[in-house]
């Protein structure tokens, strides 16, 4: 884990700014590489200490990733690929944290990043077709082009409850962990929150707090990772075909992440047979349990089964039945709000020194000075730990003071849900791109995939824009609004909608409930690659003053007026 920032060198060159990029995370990072690739001049602007994105922020004790490592990773580059050894089958946020140091180092990519700079304010200047972005220390960056790789679990969020500013012990949140970590010896802690932070941190505090009070308001379905050191036999078995292992999951998988993909309905088979395949996945582990049968996502009565396994193992595996029941989801389809992969989540509640607060039995009132307060009791804790999730998706841009051609503010603009066509680019906010932005498979897909897709959608655009002595590029609005219809249209041909989550914004008081990622990876790859083939329809290409000052020209998108 690299805990102190490494050196900053001087940028390549003084050549102005083609592309100003905001976040050096996994797609800040790569965005950087794939642009100096195809000769433009790019550099990324980064509020943290050092790289990494969420995987620098989220340093709680348990944090690792879901998805498997091998996949987990960039594919553009075999050498990097086939050299890089993960030694777990999930990996650790250290472990991952690493990784994203090293391709930071390998690609020579930190002379190109500023790190802790902040970016607050990005305006359009329609005159010049410049974007002005303003650092937290009032430093001003002019590109022709920006590029929001901001991330979509970024913005984290402690709610408002009442009194929490009279609370006198500690305070942390998952995703903005204490770097030096933290202690829990001896203390008394109350967590917050059980979504899939709260419950791979939920046993790691167990151990080693006095005691452990879980504060719980909706009980999530989590299936067992079965971590591993990840096998010789394995790696070798990956890395013998990764890229066709890459392909696969690019183009014939929905969630860029391949699993064993099951081709028949839950409902086809008998009962003994599903618990059978039920069981067999449960014993494998990971998420590979909700490809079980084709139909889970989709068909109300399939998804029952899978819940009513899991509900099970719930309650064989919870030694108190009503603590069991607690914990048993039973208001929304399991996989409609994203599925947790825990390590002994469960078991933890038969600890002697953990205690589940149910919130809907008795709701949180208040945080007091020296806890926390729900209708029944009040519970001391000398440490308060929020695993209370993101603004999701929107809200790291709403963070910043994003103004377009017109200047209309993105958040106002954003006010009834999120509009960008393909989730790329939004109406009215020329030359500024989105990496996995709202509106495309972003958090519904292994966000590596989705990721390197961006880029090099991106980068391919902005090469096109270049050969062509264009300057300029807009969506427009009707191909906004249609996309966006779009990607309602594909939410509700699946059981999604059902669940009040983080993917609907449901988890922000007063945020307007829209389904926000767009579902299917394979799909979405071939629209995108058709929208380009296709002289970028839906977009407005146009000349400007820099790029030679001729009149807009039309390049399969609509001339610019
Ligand atoms: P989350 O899924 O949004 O969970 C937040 C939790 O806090 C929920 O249990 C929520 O309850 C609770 N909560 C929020 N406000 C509350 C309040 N005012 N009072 C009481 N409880 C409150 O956030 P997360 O766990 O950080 O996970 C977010 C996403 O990050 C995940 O879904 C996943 O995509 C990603 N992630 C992935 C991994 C991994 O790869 N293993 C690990 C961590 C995170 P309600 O449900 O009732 O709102």
């Amino acid at each position: 884990m690299s805990m102190t920032a490494p050196p900053q060198t001087a940028p390549s060159g003084d050549r102005p700014l083609d592309v100003a990029v905001v976040g050096a995370g996994f797609a800040g990072l790569y965005l950087l590489h794939r642009l100096r690739t195809l000769g433009f001049a790019a550099r990324a602007f980064e509020a943290a200490g050092d790289v990494g994105g969420t995987w620098y922020w989220n340093r709680y004790p348990g944090a690792r990733c879901d998805v498997e490592s091998l996949q987990y990773s960039y594919s553009f580059d075999e050498d990097l690929q086939q050299e890089w050894t993960w030694s777990e089958r999930f990996a650790t946020q250290p472990e991952i944290l690493r990784y994203i140091n090293h391709v930071a180092d390998r690609f020579d990519l930190r002379r190109d990043i500023r790190l802790n700079t902040r970016i607050v304010a990005a305006a359009f200047d329609p005159e010049r077709a410049l974007w002005t972005l303003t650092t937290d220390a009032g430093d001003v960056i002019e590109a022709p082009f920006c590029v929001m790789a901001t991330g979509c679990l970024s913005a984290a969020r402690i709610p408002a409850i009442a009194g929490l500013s009279d609370y006198r012990g500690r305070v942390y949140h998952t995703g903005d962990w204490p770097h030096e970590g933290v202690d829990f010896t001896g203390l008394k802690v109350a967590v917050i929150g059980t979504g899939s932070s709260g419950i791979q941190a939920i046993p790691e505090i167990a151990r080693q707090a006095a005691h452990l009070d879980v504060f719980q308001r909706t009980p999530n379905f989590s299936v067992p990772a079965r971590n591993a050191p990840l096998s010789e036999d394995y790696v070798r078995h990956w890395k013998s075909d990764y890229a066709e292992h890459r392909r696969r999951a690019r183009e014939e998988t929905r969630s860029g992440t391949i699993y064993d993909f099951a081709t028949r309905s839950a409902l086809a088979v008998d009962d003994a047979e599903r618990e059978r395949e039920y069981a067999a996945r449960w014993a494998k582990g990971g998420a590979n349990f909700m490809h079980a049968y084709n139909d889970l996502l989709v068909d109300e009565a399939a998804n029952r089964t899978a819940a009513d396994f899991v509900r099970a193992r719930i309650r064989e595996t919870v030694a108190d039945p009503a603590v069991a029941e607690a914990l048993c989801p039973t208001d929304y389809p399991i996989f409609a709000k994203r599925i947790c992969v825990d390590t002994d989540y469960y078991e933890t509640f038969n600890r002697e020194n953990v205690t589940l607060v149910d919130l809907r039995e008795t709701p949180l009132e208040a945080i007091t000075a020296h806890g926390v307060r729900t209708s029944a009791a009040t519970y001391d804790a000398d440490a308060i730990v929020f695993a209370t999730g993101f603004d999701a998706m929107t809200g790291a841009l709403d963070a910043i003071d994003i103004r377009g051609a017109a200047g209309t503010r993105l958040r106002d603009k954003w006010a009834e849900g999120p509009r960008a066509y393909l989730g790329l680019m939004s109406a009215g906010f020329p030359n500024l791109f989105l990496v996995t932005g709202p509106g495309s498979p972003s958090v519904l897909s292994n966000v590596l995939v989705s990721i390197e897709q961006h880029v090099a959608w991106i980068g391919d655009c902005l090469a096109h824009l270049r050969s062509h002595g264009l300057g300029r590029i807009d969506a427009t609005p009707e191909a906004e609004d249609r996309w966006g219809e779009h990607v309602r249209e594909v939410a509700h041909t699946t059981l999604y909608p059902r669940a009040a989550s983080w993917y609907m914004g449901a988890n922000i008081p007063g945020k307007p409930r829209v389904f926000m990622p767009y579902i299917g990876v394979n799909t979405y790859r071939q629209k995108c690659n058709a929208v380009a083939a296709a002289g970028y329809e839906g977009f407005v290409l146009s000349r400007t003053a820099a790029a030679g000052n001729e009149a807009p020209r039309q390049r399969g998108g609509r001339h610019a007026s």
